[in-house]
């Protein structure tokens, strides 16, 4: 699958494969999160899978396992790919244990050695990010790429070309991914948000605001997402557990049915563990829980789950979660059950 801000780079590299113009080393540019890494394991497909990739043979499936990105627990040289002519090479743990901000000499040299001298079918070896080569590691990188080996490709991946040494840049063929603001790439950031929510954001507006970078976009949106049902779940406990924090409802307005959803979860969760007789992780939860009678959490979910399926409707949603919030922040000590009136017109 490729991704659609990806296609101006994938075509030239086309054009360089299908003209057999392919360099013996490569350099990948685009800022961080733009998915360098991605496309780079889409053109290894493109050169080594038989039916230019499959993603079904066994050259696919072995890339498709490599996990290079990952951070292992004890520090390595160069990682081996599952496919047997493939190497990558990148930032490790260090002696102290912590993760090193460079790529050392060590590694690079490493990386060349077990590029063998000569290959039968193409070999490939990756470097990410070669923008975090320290300087010996870099003049080490450079005296194999001034010696080309037969069936080799060397890929580098860099957000920041800047940073590399000159020599090093005049060796590589370039190929830079651009943000994106077209019609394709919104799409697709469209496509990546939770349907329920995707009405509620333009992912145009989403897009510019992350520079163009969809990936970012995406982890921006979950960041903030994440933070704010974190504040909406933890004012609707303080509410069940004091009535009166019912009036510091500012957070929820514009968000009426997000906040109904949380409140629908944070039921759903509370009655389970009633039903399972022990202690949820969430305190305040077990201390709401505890204190209300499962025939009022029923009915209490009941109503939240029309609340949801009226914001279909003109209703009014600021009124609807007012009136649940009301029963809400006496579940712990309801007598009788009331009715809430919105139904009832709708
Ligand atoms: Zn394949």
């Amino acid at each position: 699958m490729m991704f659609p801000w990806h296609k101006k780079a994938s075509d030239k590299l086309d054009k360089m494969i299908e003209q057999n113009h392919m360099p013996h080393a490569l350099l990948i540019t685009g800022v961080e999160k733009i998915g360098k890494f991605d496309f780079t394991q889409s053109l290894i497909k493109k050169l080594l899978c038989p039916k230019a990739s499959c993603d079904r043979c066994e050259l696919c499936n072995a890339l498709n396992n490599d996990d290079p990105m990952s951070e292992l627990d004890h520090s390595v040289l160069i990682r081996r790919s599952h496919y047997p002519n493939l190497i990558y090479c990148r930032t490790e743990l260090n002696d102290s244990g912590s993760m090193s901000k460079d790529i050392r000499v060590d590694q690079i040299r490493a990386f060349c050695e077990s590029l063998g001298k000569t290959a039968e079918s193409l070999q490939i070896g990756v470097v990410f990010y070669a923008d975090q080569m320290n300087n010996n590691a870099a003049n080490s990188l450079l005296k194999t790429l001034e010696e080309p080996r037969q069936n080799t490709l060397i890929i580098l991946l860099a957000h920041n070309a800047d940073r590399l040494p000159m020599t090093i840049l005049s060796r590589c063929q370039a190929i830079h991914i651009n943000p994106s603001y077209d019609e394709e790439t919104a799409e697709w950031v469209a496509e990546q948000i939770d349907i329920d929510t995707r009405s509620d954001y333009d992912p145009m507006q989403l897009l510019d605001s992350a520079h163009g970078v969809p990936h970012r976009a995406i982890d921006d949106l979950k960041g903030d997402f994440y933070f704010q049902y974190q504040s909406w779940q933890n004012l609707l406990l303080e509410i069940a557990l004091s009535p009166t924090k019912i009036k510091d409802t500012e957070i929820f307005s514009d968000n009426e049915l997000d906040v109904l959803k949380c409140l629908q979860h944070l039921i759903s969760e509370g009655i389970k563990i009633k039903i399972l007789n022990h202690d949820g992780a969430n305190l305040e939860l077990n201390k709401v829980i505890e204190k209300s009678s499962f025939n009022h959490l029923f009915k209490l979910l009941d109503d939240t789950n029309q609340a949801i399926s009226l914001s279909q409707t003109t209703v009014n949603m600021k009124l609807l979660l007012d009136n649940v919030l009301v029963v809400w922040s006496h579940i712990t000590n309801l007598k009788k059950y009331p009715a809430i009136t919105n139904f009832q017109e709708h």
